[in-house]
């Protein structure tokens, strides 16, 4: 698809694949000229309406797909939701500084919900050896857990409301972080909701002296 203007690309749909009842995944032809480094997100726009989200794909992908929680009564999600092949998007060039570098010292990613999705880019991109915390409501909702969990060094699912028994934290990831994780120096990567983010911050502010903590707020 073509390039409109520095800042700008026309995207064709290309697919779609429902993850859960309501988590969908959604794919573009890639641009000519577009590239991106992994966490970075673009902004999306349909009739006027534009929202940002994060690109999971690997960096030399032949597309762009992008991960999506649906808000039935949102003003974008229902329209990315009902897409079909062939429908044009207009995306912008990649931006942010949601991204991965290795410093030296543990790394743990906590995510919740789509939150997943700037992990899932570093791990595309071949980014190992770390701790992650997943937090969702219960196993169906852990997103591409087999995936991270491969990857991962270290990897807790922290359920809200489980429906089984099984080795998971029974919790939020915050109470996690407050009441588990050992007491050292460590590179947070925060990425979720703003009270998931809150929440995280205070901890480790309380627990984790000394510890670097990037974050991105989806919502
Ligand atoms: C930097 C950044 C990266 C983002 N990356 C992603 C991503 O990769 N995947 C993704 O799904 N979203 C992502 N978001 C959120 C996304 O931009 C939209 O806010 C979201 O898709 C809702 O859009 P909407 O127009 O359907 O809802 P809106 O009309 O904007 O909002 C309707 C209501 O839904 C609430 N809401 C907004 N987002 C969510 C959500 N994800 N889950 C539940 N409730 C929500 C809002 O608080 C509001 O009350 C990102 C946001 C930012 C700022």
């Amino acid at each position: 698809m073509r390039k409109m203007s520095r800042e700008s690309f026309q995207a064709g749909v290309v697919g779609q694949r429902w993850l859960t009842g309501h988590v969908f995944e959604i794919s573009f032809e890639r641009p000519r000229g577009f590239s991106f480094i992994p966490g970075q997100k673009v902004s999306l726009t349909i009739d006027d309406i534009t929202r940002q989200y994060t690109l999971i794909n690997q960096p030399d992908a032949s597309k762009l797909t992008i991960c999506v929680g649906h808000v039935p009564d949102g003003r974008l999600t229902p329209l990315l939701a009902r897409a079909r092949p062939g429908e044009i998007v207009i995306l912008s060039a990649a931006a942010g500084f949601f991204i991965y570098q290795s410093l030296g010292r543990k790394a743990v990613f906590v995510a919740t919900g789509t939150g997943i999705a700037p992990f899932l880019a570093f791990i595309r991109n071949g980014v190992r050896d770390f701790c992650c915390l997943q937090g969702a409501i219960n196993e169906r909702e852990l997103l591409y857990r087999d995936e991270v969990e491969q990857a991962a060094g270290e990897y807790i699912p922290c359920l809200s409301a489980p429906e089984s028994n099984g080795p998971f934290w029974n919790g939020r990831v915050t109470s996690y972080l407050e009441q588990r994780l050992a007491k050292e120096r460590y590179d947070f990567y925060l990425c979720g909701n703003v009270d998931m983010i809150r929440d995280a911050i205070r901890i480790i502010d309380q627990h984790f002296p000394g510890s670097r903590v990037f974050m991105e707020t989806f919502f």
